[in-house]
């Protein structure tokens, strides 16, 4: 994977300003006109605030919808904890993170969670797979998974599907088969030939009009056309790998948990660092999109 050392960092986002003007770029200069007079036209900084002012004096706030909204955290922080998120192999924890920037951990547990966020909102195939494409389909049981107060031990299901390296995973309800087949409808595209293990769940797709080879775990890990599963078998070692790192995922936010090894991992050979995508472009993350990307990850 590549990745985006502490010297670049440093190079790019040398202070506060410097990440404010980053996010200024990204977000609205040369894209969009104000949004009060509807023209472009010089914005300038207001200082000891993180706000710019128009030359038709409206205010704009650089951070609004992002997760940096409203934060008393220094932007440089934000941007920090994300380059060790974006550099790590399988996660960093609040507690580390909290030793990196000085904060206190109920800030730090608050930040990590709003980073995940953000990188759950990054960009992710809609559907995987197309006609004479293999799609690699399969669940798994996630424990250290905890629900509460009380707390209590409670597992989940993931499934997912790879494709051409790239993988696109959700937590399901449960393994019936009426889940698994809407799964599949919503992100695999038609044409694609599904390659699943022996689960009974998978009996009905061939009825269904799909391609459909079976590789019979209680026999082999392959079959005879030298079909095997691997590509997705493959990837939940990292995602297990990771959960253990945090030692225990509160139910209601394990999609944050899923979504961050998903965007690392499908990034593993892009020649654009993770990081350096993560802050090229910064999709609104608000109590109103938060459900539809949510969605993405917890499905029905
Ligand atoms: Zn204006």
């Amino acid at each position: 994977m590549k990745g985006t050392s502490v010297i670049d960092f440093f190079d790019r986002f040398p202070n506060e300003q410097a990440c404010l003007q980053h996010l200024v770029d990204r977000r609205w200069l040369g894209h969009t006109g104000c949004p009060r007079c509807g023209k472009l036209g010089r914005w300038s900084p207001i200082r000891g605030t993180r706000k710019y002012q128009h030359a038709c004096r409206a205010l704009i706030s650089p951070t609004e919808g992002t997760i940096f909204y409203r934060s008393n955290l220094p932007l440089m922080a934000w941007f920090y904890a994300l380059l060790l998120n974006c550099n790590s192999c399988s996660g960093v924890r609040a507690r580390f993170v909290k030793r990196q920037l000085g904060i206190g951990v109920r800030s730090a547990h608050a930040l990590c969670n709003k980073l995940r966020m953000h990188l759950a909102a990054q960009a992710r195939p809609e559907k995987v797979g197309g006609p004479g494409q293999a799609v690699y389909v399969d669940e798994t049981l996630l424990t250290r998974v905890v629900t509460g107060p009380p707390r209590q031990a409670a597992n989940a299901i993931a499934m997912g599907f790879s494709c051409n390296g790239q993988v696109v995973t959700g937590i399901i309800r449960n393994r019936r088969r009426q889940t698994i087949v809407q799964s599949i409808e919503r992100f695999v595209e038609r044409g694609s030939t599904l390659v699943t293990d022996g689960h009974g769940s998978y009996r009905c797709l061939e009825k269904l009009g799909w391609d459909h080879i079976v590789v019979d775990h209680s026999k082999a890990f392959h079959n005879f056309e030298g079909e095997t599963t691997n590509p997705i078998e493959c990837y939940w070692p990292h995602l297990k790998r990771a959960l253990r790192r945090y030692h225990q995922v509160g139910k209601e936010n394990l999609w944050l948990f899923l979504a961050e090894t998903e965007y690392r991992y499908n990034r593993r050979h892009s020649a654009i660092s993770p990081f350096d995508e993560a802050v090229s472009s910064f999709p609104e993350v608000s109590a109103k999109t938060l459900p539809n990307i949510r969605k993405r990850f917890v499905w029905p």
